[in-house]
């Protein structure tokens, strides 16, 4: 099997992929301008988040038999197509939980604490210490919507730290890392609300002018799942009416942003996608990316 990497992928899983005996080459900086030219020569594609597989893509490579997404989330892919064309996609699913999980803790301490702005007041060599006094996590209460894999590895931390966890999921019945209840509830009652859906029609916009009305006044809203998930216009305007306290955003409606003002407002903390950007999650998702493909052409 003759198998094309798209993007940036360990070294360590490209050699084992040819040690049992797949052909592989890697363009980690593939253009989509070059990949109707190199890709219809191969039975497989390795895929990370950068590299997005189109309809016409999928239809000018008959040959092609499987696609590997590096990550989780599908929405780069046209999957539903490609498998009615017979191409299989895997995606991996749990190797990056952990991480993404990580960095929505870290941002709640940092939103708690102004941790962004107590910094940029020191590089600007101001002691200001009273304008610091935050909040503990402890005691407060996190909603989480969308609990699949980085949904209940961020409720476990949180209870860790004495969190209440109310999660929002009406595709999951096991809910033992967190309370279930109705999306209202959680945005009435949250001090914290965290994203970790996946954007689809449904999910799109899902958090908006109307909702962010429901929530508690002095909310904290972190969204590392996918951009759009939360409307950025009507988030903007909840934090400059003083209804939002601050934001954390690793994604956004476009990547990179066209438009920076949310980015650019004091109590919002950012950072370029980079949910799953640890050596631990890289080597997982490399090393999966292996095993799947491996696996495939022994079939
Ligand atoms: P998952 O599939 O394990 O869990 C997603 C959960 O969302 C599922 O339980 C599903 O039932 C639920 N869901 C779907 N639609 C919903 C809706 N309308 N309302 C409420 N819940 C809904 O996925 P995961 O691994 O936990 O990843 C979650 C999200 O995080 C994905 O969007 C993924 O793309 C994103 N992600 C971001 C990064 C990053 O770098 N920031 C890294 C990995 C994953």
């Amino acid at each position: 099997m003759k198998i094309l990497v798209c993007d940036k992928t360990e070294a360590d899983a490209i050699e084992r992929m040819r040690a049992a005996g797949l052909t592989v080459d890697t363009k980690f900086e593939v253009t989509p301008e070059e990949l109707p030219n190199l890709l219809p020569a191969y039975d497989g594609m390795v895929v990370r988040s950068r590299t997005k597989v189109r309809q016409p893509l999928i239809d000018i490579c008959p040959n092609l038999k499987v696609i590997v997404r590096g990550g989780v989330g599908l929405d780069t892919i046209d999957a539903e197509y490609a498998r009615s064309k017979g191409i299989t996609v895997m995606n991996t699913p749990k190797a990056s939980s952990a991480s993404v999980a990580e960095l929505t803790i870290g941002y709640m301490f940092a939103l708690a604490r102004s941790i962004h702005q107590a910094t940029a007041t020191m590089k600007a060599e101001k002691w200001e210490k009273k304008a610091f006094e935050g909040d503990e996590i402890g005691g407060k209460t996190l909603g989480i919507i969308g609990f699949g894999n980085i949904g209940k590895e961020v409720a476990k931390r949180a209870a860790a730290l004495g969190m209440t966890v109310l999660a929002y999921d009406p595709y999951v019945k096991e809910t033992a890392e967190g309370k279930r209840v109705s999306l209202d509830e959680l945005l009435a009652r949250a001090d914290y609300i965290s994203l970790h859906l996946p954007k689809t029609n449904k999910s799109q916009n899902m958090i908006d002018k109307a909702q962010f009305e429901k929530m508690k006044t002095g909310v904290r809203i972190i969204n590392c799942a996918r951009g759009g998930i939360v409307n950025e216009a009507a988030l903007y305007e909840a934090i400059i009416s003083g209804k939002v306290a601050g934001a954390a955003l690793d994604v956004y409606d476009v990547e990179p942003p066209t438009d920076w003002k949310l980015a650019k407002l004091d109590n919002v903390i950012c950072s370029p996608h980079i949910g799953a950007q640890t050596k631990e999650a890289q080597g997982r998702v490399a090393a999966e990316v292996a095993d799947k493909l491996i696996e495939f052409s022994k079939k």
